[in-house]
């Protein structure tokens, strides 16, 4: 993340939770969340069934899945269980489905693949370079994102504006190169507007976000972050800034970037 909003810990006592650390109540909260719902209305109205929410079950995405929630919105809810995500991570699944009523649909990746990965390249092969980092994420991520995505005209995410560089040119609504909508209707959210409406709703929130981990992802790629480091600082953490995407939302990668500044998606 860049300017004033990368300090993300100013003063964090050890043992606070997220709420306490991150939620404030700012000028135009109300506005952004009316904003938020008129989108997912017109989503609805436009896409139908071939509209789905792609939940990473970060706390940009448990906000999404409360306003459909809340407001009875027909969204076919789905997420990626990537086989190495934290027990944290995976207990938010049943919590949606027993706290909204709501079914959670899961995707994984191909067994056979992950094995084969492994077995060749090892358990530690995302840290031994870029390339086997992002075959790792088009195992374990990619192909089953495809299979979720299938038949969709539609996906939502959580992404925001303020969430790193790359994501600073986020728009609310745009292709995702493959034909579909991708839309991303939290774009103009603070991490404060997330965690105020966390808090005032209470909405049900993975608790590893209580131990500084702001973005999570899978286990063997997450880790806290320390006072004034950047929201993504703990993903993917000993890459070069620039790499750190996973493809899930490769226009937002400076890899596209720097091939658009060029003239010539993680
Ligand atoms: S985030 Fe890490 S563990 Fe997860 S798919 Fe990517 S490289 Fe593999």
């Amino acid at each position: 993340m860049s300017g004033a909003s990368s300090s993300l810990l100013p003063g964090a006592a050890a043992g606070a939770s997220a709420i306490a650390l991150y939620a404030r109540a700012t000028a135009g909260f109300e506005a952004r969340v009316a904003e938020t719902l008129e989108l997912l209305l017109q989503a609805v109205a436009t896409h139908g069934v071939g509209l789905v929410q792609s939940t990473s079950l970060g706390a940009e995405d448990m906000v999404i899945t409360d306003l459909i929630a809340r407001h009875g919105l027909p969204v076919r809810i789905a997420t990626l269980d990537t086989g190495a995500l934290h027990a944290e991570t995976l207990a938010l699944i049943d919590q949606i489905q027993t706290r909204y009523e709501l079914p959670v649909q899961v995707y994984t990746p191909v067994h056979d693949a992950v094995i084969n990965f492994v077995s060749v390249r090892g358990e530690r092969a995302m840290y031994e370079s870029l390339a086997l980092r992002k075959a790792c994420c088009a195992i374990r991520k990619l192909e089953p994102l495809s299979r979720m995505l299938n038949g969709a005209t539609a996906w939502i995410t959580g992404l925001r504006r303020e969430q790193s560089a790359n994501r600073a040119d986020v728009p609310f609504d745009e292709d995702d190169g493959q034909g579909r909508r991708k839309l991303n209707v939290l774009a103009a959210w603070s991490w404060a507007d997330v965690w105020h409406y966390i808090q005032t709703y209470q909405v049900p929130y993975n608790a590893l976000h209580d131990q500084f981990m702001p973005s999570i992802g899978c286990a063997p790629c997450t880790r806290a972050i320390a006072v004034g480091e950047d929201f993504r600082a703990g993903r993917w953490w000993w890459e070069d800034e620039n790499a750190k995407e996973c493809g899930l939302h490769k226009s937002h990668s400076n890899e596209e970037l720097n091939t658009k500044k060029s003239g010539a998606p993680a």
